[in-house]
């Protein structure tokens, strides 16, 4: 079973391009499970025709016993979609409720019931504090690619990711497989991705064009994957999957 982890800044993109690349991944038919860990909770939404599904932290709230029935749903293609959720704004812990909802998977044998192929968790890099830095750590992703685009604030957020993957590294956690660049077509965009990674000591490892077809599909509660499944970005998609398996 491969593990990986999305990070980025808020409002890049990982979500949108987590669940193509899960959306893809299904199509080219591996098992996938996607874990939503952004207080945001809107990870796996157009995977599930649009709908919030309820998020771990919810349903721990309203009842003890719970089943992963509960917290795991069925989206687009058999994608297995789960969100960790978030506090209550202004008190609690966003970290720590990763790290509940992560428990709880894990109690629950989530992996060995489901059995996934992939687990692919779609997390919020804007802190990357230890809550938010737990699926870095080796028993839940291996693999980190941080998206980012040409914009001062993700790349921002990009460095600090991965000084957080480093700190791990010796550890032999996670490894930084490089920045999926998620274009917001700011001048000269590759070129500053380009030097960051210089910097940083990594690679472009997918380039993603801005694309209407994104919000037109959204606007539909799906994935590009879904509803342009013939189209080039489509394909775009397609060959991230294929890239990250080959990994
Ligand atoms: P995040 O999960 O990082 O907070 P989202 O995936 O929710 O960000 O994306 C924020 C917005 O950007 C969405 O409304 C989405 O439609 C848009 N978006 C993301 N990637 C692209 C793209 N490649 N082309 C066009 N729009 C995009
Ligand atoms: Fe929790 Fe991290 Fe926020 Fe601190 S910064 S309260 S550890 S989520
Ligand atoms: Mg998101």
């Amino acid at each position: 079973m491969k593990k990986i982890a999305i990070y980025g800044k808020g409002g890049i993109g990982k979500s949108t391009t987590v669940s193509n690349l899960s959306a893809a991944l299904s199509t080219l038919g591996y098992k996938v499970m996607q874990v939503g860990c952004d207080p945001k909770a809107d990870s796996t939404k157009n995977l599930m025709k649009g709908a919030f599904i309820p998020t771990v932290l919810d349903v721990l709230k309203g009842k003890e016993d719970i089943e992963l029935e509960d917290i795991i749903f069925e989206g687009y293609n058999g994608v297995l979609c789960a969100e960790a959720g978030g506090p209550t704004p202004g008190i609690g812990c966003a970290g720590r409720g990763i790290i509940t909802a992560f428990e709880k998977l894990e109690e629950l044998e989530a992996f060995e019931n489901y059995n996934p192929d992939i687990v692919i968790y779609d997390v919020l890099g804007d802190v990357v504090c230890g809550g938010f830095a737990m699926p870095i750590r080796n028993q839940y992703a291996n693999e980190v690619y941080i998206v980012t685009s040409g914009e001062m604030m993700s790349m921002y957020a990009a460095s600090n990711i991965s000084s957080a993957v480093k700190q791990f590294k010796s550890k032999g956690y996670a490894k930084l497989k490089g920045l999926i660049l998620n274009a917001k077509n700011v001048e000269n965009e590759v070129n500053l991705v380009e030097r960051l990674c210089t910097e940083i000591d990594t690679n472009i490892f997918h380039y993603i064009p801005r694309n209407p077809l994104v919000q037109e599909a959204e606007n539909d509660g799906k994935t590009v994957v879904e509803a342009f499944k013939e189209s080039e970005m489509s394909n775009i998609y397609i060959d991230l999957a294929k890239k990250i398996m080959e990994e």
